[in-house]
Order: C-alpha cells, then structure tokens, then sequence
C-alpha cells in the first residue's frame, strides 16, 4: 500500500471508531508502521471523526517527528513500545469502546474461551496494571504483555488492539468490544458456559491454521 492509502485507511477507521462510540470527544489513536524507522501516527487533540490524510504525523522509532505539521499522539510511546517487541506487527489501535473499558475498569481480563470467533481472531486479554496515560510507566506496564497477546485492555482506561495490517487491528478491536457486549448480556440472563478443553483445543489448532 502507498504512503497516501494508508494515510487515508487510518482516517476511515477513525471515522468508524468515532461512529460506532468507541471513543468521546478527542479520545483515542491509531499508527501504522511504515518501515522500519518510520511510524505513520494519528496526531493529538483531534476527533478521530475529523481527521484529514494531512494532518498525521510521521515519527522515528524514538518518537522524534520526521514529518507533519501536527503534535503526534501522546501515546505515542505505547505504540512504538509495541512495534519494538512485535516485528510482525504493523499497526495499533487503542481507544476507550465502552463495554470493553468497563472489563478494564473493573480489572476483569478476558480469558474465557467461552464466544468461539472472538477466541480464534484474538485469544486471550489480559488486563496490565494502571498508569498514567501518556508516560513511560505505560510501556513498563504493558511490556510484559506483547509478546503472547493480540489485544489488552489498560486498568480504568481503554483497550489497545495490533495487528499485521490497520485491518486486522481494527477488527481485533471490534472482536474485543462485541465479545464484552456478549459477555455482559449473558451475565445478565444466566452463567456463561466456558468450552471445554477438547474444543478449546480445536479452537486453537484452528487459530494457527488461519495465522
Ligand atoms: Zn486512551
């Protein structure tokens, strides 16, 4: 994909977090990696619903900014921390979707294999420890994390999904906040059966088929 396609695929799905309330007012950010030392980052201040191809930022992977007129996204150094432990991974999407926070809010990870399709395309979310929004804690605090998951919910914050591609993110991003809605409205009519350990099995035989 060129530099001009991403930049306008990073808006869309900006626009569809902003639509689908998975973030208020100026919340939320977005970064593709571009190469290997540039991040093509959503800048700060800005409703992810309003955003123009012009208005990213481009950064170093020390979060120096190399392009744009924009100051990149406070977060900036949870998505670089990201793609320092994950090659493979090439884009980020954090943003604050309401059902999945509140899994946050109240610490509960998400490690129930119990809604299959969100077990295959995501796997497990754990919750890491709190910390301030925007500083170096958050990377002490979500490090431990990357190299075995897909998505992780930030304590009494939001969510931050990755993936190979901006797509894949996003999704992973959806999966998340569909399978806490689901969780929530079966809490409400009864206990939520857990899979047992044969189909988990398969599920995650089918996981690595599709990886
Ligand atoms: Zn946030």
């Amino acid at each position: 994909m060129l530099e001009n396609e991403i930049r306008e695929h990073i808006c869309r799905v900006g626009q569809l977090l902003y639509d689908k309330n998975f973030v208020a007012a100026n919340d939320g950010n977005i970064s593709v990696r571009l190469d290997e030392q540039r991040v093509l980052i959503t800048p700060t201040g800005v409703s992810k619903g309003g955003m123009t191809p012009q208005s990213l930022v481009v950064i170093d992977m020390a979060g120096n900014v190399i392009a744009g007129d924009s100051v990149p996204s406070s977060e900036g150094k949870m998505h670089l921390a990201i793609y320092r432990h994950r090659p493979d991974v090439n884009a980020v999407v954090h943003a604050h979707p309401p059902r999945a926070t509140a899994f946050a809010v109240v610490r509960k990870p998400i490690v129930k294999p119990i809604v299959a399709e969100t077990f295959v395309s995501v796997g497990e979310v754990p919750v890491a420890p709190y910390s301030l929004t925007g500083t170096q804690q958050v990377v002490e605090a979500i490090e431990p994390y990357l190299k075995d998951y897909n998505a992780l919910l930030l304590a009494n914050h939001g969510l931050v999904t990755w993936g190979k591609d901006l797509k894949q993110a996003f999704f992973r991003h959806e999966s998340v906040e569909h399978y806490a809605k689901i969780m929530m409205y079966s809490m409400q009519i009864g206990e939520p059966i857990e899979l047992d350990e044969a189909q988990v099995a398969d599920l995650i035989k089918l996981r690595e088929r599709l990886k």
